[in-house]
């Protein structure tokens, strides 16, 4: 399945790179990192998943992700493209092993986390590095964090909430991080921890992007409608409201495919979420974070037309010397010419020469 995030910027991106690659450039396209941030069990890892469109996270309904997870998603040539259409994954502790079964990845993820920490519920800053290879992909870094609790439980220590924010600060305060700033539906959003240390890191609101998650579990007779239309705590970028799989879903071994169809499904059934559409569904976050990359790269277009005039110049000026070098050569083959001559000559007189002397003797 192709992924939604990103697909409409992977051209762009692609031609951009190879007229980099042509300039001899050693300046590409750094796109920002995406991380997730929220309570525990808010649906973190949930929205990264459906945003790759693959089944790879641990998720549940208790703590899931213990150590900060780097996905970097790379870019391979697909078949039409000389390479193959294989997707995989490797990680970064276990090099030159390939996962090709994507559930084995989150079982390698689970295994490392518990590796590192057993499997009493702590917590760790050491990040698990995992790289995901695949032509349906943009080269973009995605965060999963540990979620932020309150209340220590088993193996964790008492300053537990302290230690999480300060790792999730650690990744989300970088200027270049775009930040998912994720809330459950069925949890008020005016107490909302992602809000909160979003809000801390991006106070002007330039890289936050709100989601709602769980619009499916809330209670009857409520729904986010003002919550998505900004009214009771306004965002500069906006909210996206999602229904992404519940734990039964998991269970069922539910695809990510029929997860979107059904929440589409669910938006339409429901009269409070009409005329919202450009607020609803992971098809529009992935929209919204195209949207954001997309600016993005505008900004770095001016380097790259300066790329550009530099290499036009320094093509200009190897014409010029080439000019010299042909005349240069020039001059040498008219050099080798005349010595050819002489030589000629030379040794026709003496063959003339030794000839006079035969008849003379
Ligand atoms: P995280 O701890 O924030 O990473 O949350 P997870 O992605 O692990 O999700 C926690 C639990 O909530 C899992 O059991 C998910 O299946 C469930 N979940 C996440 N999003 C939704 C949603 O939109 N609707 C429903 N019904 N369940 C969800
Ligand atoms: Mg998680």
């Amino acid at each position: 399945a192709a992924a939604p995030l990103g697909s409409s910027v992977i051209p762009i991106v692609n031609k951009l790179q190879d007229i980099f690659a042509q300039l001899g450039s050693q300046s590409t396209i750094e796109l920002p990192q995406v991380a997730v941030v929220g309570s525990q069990s808010s649906g973190k890892s949930s929205v990264l998943e459906a945003l790759v469109g693959r089944d790879f996270l641990p998720r549940g309904n208790e703590i899931c992700t213990r150590r900060p997870l780097l996905l970097q998603l790379a870019q391979t040539k697909s078949r039409s493209d000389g390479g193959s259409d294989d997707e995989w994954g490797e990680f970064l502790h276990l090099p030159n092993k390939r996962f090709y079964d994507f559930s084995e990845i989150r079982r390698e993820i689970e295994a490392e986390t518990n590796r590192l920490l057993g499997d009493n519920k702590g917590v760790s800053d050491e990040t698990i590095r995992l790289k995901i290879f695949s032509p349906n992909v943009l080269d973009i870094t995605l965060v999963d964090l540990p979620g932020i609790t309150k209340v220590p439980v088993g193996d964790q220590p008492t300053d537990i909430e302290a230690r999480i924010r300060t790792m999730i600060l650690s990744y989300i305060k970088k200027p270049s991080c775009l930040i998912l700033a994720v809330t459950p539906a069925n949890s008020d959003l005016a107490n909302s921890d992602a809000l909160q240390i979003a809000g801390n890191a991006d106070p002007d609101g330039h890289r936050t992007i709100g989601v709602i998650t769980k619009l499916d579990i809330m209670d009857r007779g409520t729904d986010a409608r003002n919550h998505l239309l900004g009214k009771t705590i306004p965002l500069r970028l906006g909210y996206v409201g999602v229904v992404n799989r519940s734990q039964e879903d998991i269970l069922l071994n539910r695809s990510i495919k029929d997860a979107l169809i059904a929440e589409e499904k669910f938006f339409l059934s429901r009269p409070a979420y009409s005329g919202l559409t450009d607020r609803l569904g992971v098809p529009q976050l992935a929209k919204k974070l195209n949207q954001i990359l997309v600016q993005h790269i505008k900004t770095l277009l001016p380097n790259l037309k300066s790329c550009i005039s530099n290499a036009l110049y320094a093509a200009a000026k190897e014409y010029e010397s080439l000019g010299d070098i042909t005349e240069t050569r020039a001059g040498q083959g008219a050099l080798l010419l005349n010595f050819l001559t002489k030589y000629c000559e030379a040794y026709s007189s003496t063959l003339e020469g030794k000839s006079k002397e035969m008849s003379t003797s």
